[in-house]
């Protein structure tokens, strides 16, 4: 072991030693890598080095055998292991983590025990280190005596689901590992001279859109569906939760339930509801109308949300024409109380020929309001279908001044696939799409309606089953949610399918054919040697 190498592979222990004795050491370390332990708990007895150095080398020298592991993912049909290159360091001084990191240079550990993680992740090269929390060994433990969650938390009194988020932090430290998404994309979906990067074929996480009520304070002009549909009871809705629970773990997934509407706000016992599905360790999101700040107290005491997105249609005048009187103002003040909470706010817009040049100055108005504005094309359904989809020529130049102004209003996200589509063609990087992966519906996305329907999208008619036949999984796995997962024919050999596909509520508006027909607002098929995607958003 030379000099420069002994630096190399234990720098921090290296940096506390004055040249002679890292000479010393070096002798030591040339005859065993054994001996060097003992070689530095000598020279930190003799007072030549610090009394933590030991820890600091020990904890360097796992660091070394745990980087040359190899780590490999449990197969698909095996459970959630902990990581094989997991380690644990027991020290007698604790605050060593830091120095590693290079994050306290002013104090020095202190003697006390302290317990040290070090793994590797999957997909990495070097090795992680961590102070081992008392959560991450219990997740560990969870796992390695293969306990059964519901029976642990009845057990030890603790919450409904404080399990899963305990298993869901350490999966997402790299401590234990799952078994990969089973949510993915069939090479069949695509032409095989496509190369489709990894991260746009499988899914990590998997959104149930839940329209848990039809009942609205608003009236909109271009609301989707307004047909009477009868609430699930509050006992039905929490059976949906488990079994929600179920689909997501047996396909390696981590779940979010988007709470919509109607107005979800206005489900009786929404707050039950709610508070079961985020104990149950998903991640949850509101979609819906203005509310107090004593209602968004309530929620955010039981889960903060992920976002909690509402709807404007443009500037003052024309969203109140859609979305009522007043209605604009109220939003407003409402993004102000969404900030003073702390919950990301979102704003919707659904794009519309009257609308579109409104989006740029809307967006003006919201920047530094409001974590993002986004839009959707019209889909021509239901009361939509009496107002006018943008024209289609026009779109292009609207597309290409949002992504310009993109830059500058840092509001303005991207979610409708059609900019893709022009970010490809101009040559720009792309983003995920509506749902990170093109168009999601039937894929990574399913909505739930309030009488127990599930469609592929929310935005057109597109049933693939009911929950009062089948499970979550059972309609997943059918065939009309197959159909509705398939890319049109139309965009097979386009370079971009994976982050595209257009908007099927769209096409399927206009009357034209899902499986065969492309997008209208379509500029053509990217025909590139390989996608240009970067990972999705
Ligand atoms: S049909 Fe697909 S692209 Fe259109 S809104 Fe639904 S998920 Fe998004
Ligand atoms: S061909 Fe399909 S995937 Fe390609 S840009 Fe057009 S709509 Fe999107």
């Amino acid at each position: 072991m030379t000099q420069a190498a002994l630096h190399t592979l234990y720098l921090v222990t290296a940096s506390f030693l004055d040249a002679a004795t890292l000479s010393n050491l070096e002798t030591a370390h040339s005859k065993s890598a054994e001996t060097l332990l003992t070689a530095v708990e000598q020279i930190s007895r003799e007072g030549l080095a610090p009394f933590f150095l030991p820890d600091i080398f020990a904890v360097e020298r796992t660091m070394e055998k745990v980087a040359s592991k190899t780590v490999v993912q449990p197969g698909p049909t095996e459970s959630i292991i902990v990581n094989p290159s997991l380690e644990l360091c027991v020290l007698s001084t604790s605050g060593c983590v830091d120095v590693i990191h290079g994050l306290d240079a002013k104090t020095c550990p202190v003697p006390g025990q302290e317990m040290v993680l070090v793994w590797k992740k999957s997909g990495t090269q070097k090795a992680a280190v961590a102070v081992a929390k008392p959560e991450d060994l219990a997740a560990i433990k969870i796992v390695t005596d293969g306990v059964d969650p519901t029976s642990a938390e009845t057990e030890a009194n603790v919450a409904p689901g404080l399990v899963d988020i305990l298993l869901r932090r350490a999966l997402h430290k790299g401590i234990l590992l799952s078994p990969a998404s089973l949510i993915r994309r069939r090479c069949q979906d695509f032409s095989g001279s496509l190369c489709i990067p990894e991260e746009h074929l499988s899914a990590e996480v998997f959104t149930l859109q839940w329209h848990i009520t039809q009942d609205c304070d608003l009236f909109c002009r271009h609301c989707y569906d307004r047909s009477a549909r009868a609430n699930m009871g509050v006992d039905k809705a929490l059976d949906v939760i488990d079994d929600f629970h179920s689909f997501c773990r047996d396909r390696h997934v981590r779940g979010q339930i988007s709470f919509s509407g109607g107005n979800p706000l206005l489900y009786p016992g929404f707050l039950e509801v709610y508070e079961q599905a985020a104990r149950k360790g998903f991640a949850v999101a509101i979609l819906g109308n203005p509310t107090t700040r004593e209602m968004l107290d309530s929620i955010v005491k039981i889960a903060r949300p992920e976002y909690f997105q509402v709807s404007l249609e443009g500037l003052p005048e024309h969203n109140d024409s859609i979305r009522g009187h007043g209605h604009f103002q109220r939003v407003m003040n409402f993004l102000e109380i969404l900030r003073a909470v702390e919950i990301q706010g979102q704003v919707m817009l659904t794009l519309t020929r009257d609308n579109m040049n409104q989006v740029l100055p809307l967006a003006e108005i919201l920047e530094g309001k409001v974590w993002g504005l986004a839009f959707n094309r019209l889909s021509p359904v239901g009361r939509g279908a009496a107002l006018a989809l943008p024209d289609p020529a026009e779109f292009q130049d609207f597309a290409a001044r949002y992504c310009e102004s993109a830059s500058r209003l840092k509001v303005l996200s991207f979610k409708d696939n059609m900019l893709n589509a022009h970010l490809a063609a101009a040559g720009k990087p792309l983003f995920g799409g509506c749902t990170g992966f093109g168009c999601g519906a039937a894929f990574n996305f399913m909505a739930l309606l309030p009488d127990g329907e599930v469609h592929a999208c929310r935005k057109f008619p597109s049933l693939i089953g009911n929950i009062a036949a089948a499970s979550l999984g059972e309609i997943y796995d059918g065939q009309a949610a197959v159909r509705y997962r398939t890319r049109s024919e139309a965009c097979r050999e386009c370079s971009i399918v994976a982050t595209c596909g257009g908007c099927p509520a769209v096409v399927s508006g206009l009357g034209l054919d899902i499986a065969t027909d492309r997008d209208p607002f379509c500029p053509g098929p990217i025909l590139l040697p390989q996608s240009p995607a970067t990972p999705a958003s």
